[in-house]
């Protein structure tokens, strides 16, 4: 855990590995819950920690949270 995240910097990773955009305006740490919006209209919640290490890259209709284990 070397890397610095921002708000920029999550934004940026969103947007060049996922099909969902951040909502979120603030990032305040790793146990923080993101608004994401997924590339179908939905809006989910989402620690970037489990966005980014564990797949979860999209809301819970497109990738239901069994599948992603
Ligand atoms: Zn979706």
């Amino acid at each position: 855990m070397n890397k610095q995240w921002t708000i920029d910097s999550i934004k940026e990773f969103v947007e060049k590995n996922s099909d969902s955009k951040l909502l979120t305006t603030e990032y305040h740490g790793f146990s923080q819950k993101l608004q994401f919006e997924c590339a179908c209209g939905n809006t989910f919640e989402k620690s970037f920690t489990k966005f980014k290490n564990k797949n979860q890259r999209k809301c819970e209709v497109c990738q239901p949270l069994k599948e992603a284990f």
